[in-house]
């Protein structure tokens, strides 16, 4: 064997975990510099577990994003918890996002009781560090590393990209020699239709209120070549009761085309051609507790079965 002058490639995975609402999504989209995971004011906008990939010349960083953790109430909430817990396992480096102005919440401690058994090296995150005041955030570090549960304390903006290259290069420290999982040009390993789910899914969250964020799915039914060069895309919205779907409308489709804008402007963005999205919204009694409807939307498998 023969000693190489040059480093090794580096590659990994990291999870990135917290209550929801601290940042998870804005930092995988910011790390990875384009916009992957729906990204909204509202708790709980991500369902699965999206992959996002930052590339670097010595390496490769594989991000996912898991869903919030908190105590579950419903089906699809305790499917959610489950999902998280099991990325701990797999993973090379945990990164644990806490928000700096609230500090350690009640959920936080809940989270990061469970984190206390994972072997991988534990990143804490403080985000929104343009939130607080500097005394503030040192008292945080220092509570922080008082807990003896992380490796390292990374305080950032991941809404200003502020930290965010350090905090790239403190990660590909931990990440193991491996190969490039992912060619340069990939960012994600989510299909268009998901993504596209994702896109509009986001839409309704930043613009809804109450329960109806929380009891919408969205299904990409087809995508095909329209006539020139433009992508015909249908979709399903999916809710639980008919009035949701009445509001979901609109007096005279007047919330549809709210949401429907946007939302096709941005996948135009993304896949960088014309768009003609069509929105359906259809009713689907109390899904969110129904496994055949779980299981239909891709939230529940047949390996995760949830009694
Ligand atoms: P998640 O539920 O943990 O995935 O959180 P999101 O990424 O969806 O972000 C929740 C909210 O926090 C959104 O309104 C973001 O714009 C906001 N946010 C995320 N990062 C920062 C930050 O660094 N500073 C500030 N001020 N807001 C942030
Ligand atoms: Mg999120």
């Amino acid at each position: 064997m023969s000693l190489k002058k040059e480093e090794k490639f580096k590659s990994g995975y990291a999870a990135i975990v917290g209550k929801p609402n601290v940042g998870k999504s804005t930092l995988l989209n910011r790390l990875v510099m384009k916009k992957i995971a729906a990204i909204s004011n509202k708790p709980q906008t991500t369902r699965n577990k999206i992959t996002g990939v930052v590339h670097f010349p010595g390496g490769q960083i594989i991000l996912l994003d898991t869903p919030g953790i908190h105590q579950a109430s419903s089906q699809l909430n305790r499917l959610m918890v489950k999902a998280s817990l099991s990325t701990y396992h797999d993973v090379d480096l945990v990164l644990f996002v806490i928000d700096a102005k609230q500090g350690f919440a009640e959920n936080d401690i809940f989270v990061m009781d469970t984190l206390k058994n994972v072997k991988s090296p534990k990143l804490l995150i403080i985000n929104k560090l343009d939130l607080v005041a500097k005394p503030d955030l040192l008292g945080l570090i220092a509570e922080a590393s008082a807990k003896s549960i992380f490796d390292e304390i990374i305080p950032v903006s991941a809404l200003r990209s502020d930290g965010l290259e350090d905090l790239g290069q403190t990660i590909l420290g931990y990440l193991p020699e491996g190969p490039q999982y992912f060619p340069e040009d990939m960012i994600t390993d989510c299909s268009e239709e998901f993504l596209v789910e994702e896109i509009v899914r986001e839409k309704i969250m930043q613009r809804t209120r109450m329960e109806i964020p929380y009891a919408v799915a969205v299904v990409v039914e087809g995508m095909s070549e329209g006539h020139g060069d433009v992508w015909v895309i249908d979709a399903q919205i999916i809710v639980e009761k008919q009035s949701q779907k009445k509001i979901l409308i609109g007096a005279k489709g007047a919330m549809l085309k709210k949401l429907g804008k946007p939302a096709r402007e941005e996948i135009e963005r993304r896949f960088g051609c014309k768009v003609y999205l069509n929105l359906f919204v259809k009713v689907k009694n109390n899904w969110r507790e129904d496994s055949r409807s779980l299981r239909e939307l891709g939230y529940l498998h047949d390996s995760n079965k949830d009694g």
